[in-house]
């Protein structure tokens, strides 16, 4: 049976006046992930609680394993909880079937990963164009808006340009323009840097953060990178199955290095 996803919906609060306050982008509370493992049950997450206003920029830090990259998809409807309730874009994602999963993916959420996972066969025009193919778009409309989002990340000269003729950044921006093109209201990026050069690595960056303010996006940032988590308005870590604010981002932290152990972090904790 096809859920009613507005019933899912997160009530908004109602203020004094009698307006009403937005809801948070995302509400997670008692979130628990478990997988059955040879050596028995691995518990990732911890009664895990997580509020993201709508407009942020936040990075997520942590150790490999901490189960990072899990909880983007749990975010994204990419899998699904233990336990716990996850509200995402206002639809509890929870309890998605994997019809509704995918039409909540491909219009609320637009993924990054550190690999591009761009079709090597079509150009970076076809590339972009490809989500609003799949949700049934006319040709010469995705086009027109993937040649648009080409612009806007500054590759309309390379439209034609297959993914193997592109340097490692210009992938990215590529994945960057495909992951936005359905408009989505939430970014999740994944290591979106962790296979570029620092200054590449920067550049790709600099390009998100534009994107994020100028299309007035949510968006969340897994990276390893302190230097670049710490131009987020906010970074958490995960750690030991729970997340904690490890600076205020842009408004005090300092930061340098990586998560490998020789990094350091100052700032407000
Ligand atoms: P991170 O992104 O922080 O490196 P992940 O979310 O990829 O961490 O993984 C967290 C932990 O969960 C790892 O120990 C990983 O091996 C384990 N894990 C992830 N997926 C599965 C699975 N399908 N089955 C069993 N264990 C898994």
């Amino acid at each position: 049976m096809i859920q009613n996803l507005s019933a899912a919906a997160l009530p908004a609060s109602p203020t004094a006046e009698g307006s009403e306050l937005r809801a948070p982008i995302i509400e997670v509370r008692g979130l628990g992930k478990s997988y059955k493992t040879a050596r028995g049950t691995l518990n990732l997450f911890h009664e895990l609680d997580l509020t993201v206003e709508a407009g942020e920029l936040m990075a997520i830090v942590g150790q490999s394993g901490a189960g990072k990259s899990t909880l983007l998809h749990i975010l994204g409807a990419l899998d699904t909880p233990s336990a716990g309730t996850v509200y995402c874009a206002s639809t509890n994602v929870a309890h998605l079937s994997a019809r509704q999963a995918a039409a909540f993916r491909n219009r609320e959420i637009g993924y990054v990963w550190q690999f591009h996972y761009l079709l090597p066969e079509f150009t970076a025009l076809e590339n972009v164009a490809m989500p609003l193919l799949a949700g049934g778009n006319r040709k010469q409309d995705a086009l027109a808006a993937a040649a648009n989002w080409l612009r806007e990340v500054g590759l309309e000269d390379r439209a034609s340009h297959r993914p193997g003729e592109l340097s490692g950044g210009e992938q990215q921006r590529v994945a960057l323009a495909r992951a936005l093109v359905n408009n989505p209201r939430l970014l999740l990026a994944d290591e979106p840097t962790g296979d570029l050069d620092e200054i590449t690595a920067g550049r790709v960056f600099d390009l998100l953060e534009r994107l994020h303010a100028t299309h007035g996006l949510t968006s969340i940032v897994v990276t390893h990178n302190l230097d670049l988590a710490s131009r987020c308005t906010r970074v958490l870590r995960l750690e030991g199955g729970k997340l904690n604010p490890l600076a205020t981002g842009r408004q005090s932290a300092s930061s340098t290095g990586t998560l490998d152990g020789k990094s350091t972090v100052s700032g407000q904790n």
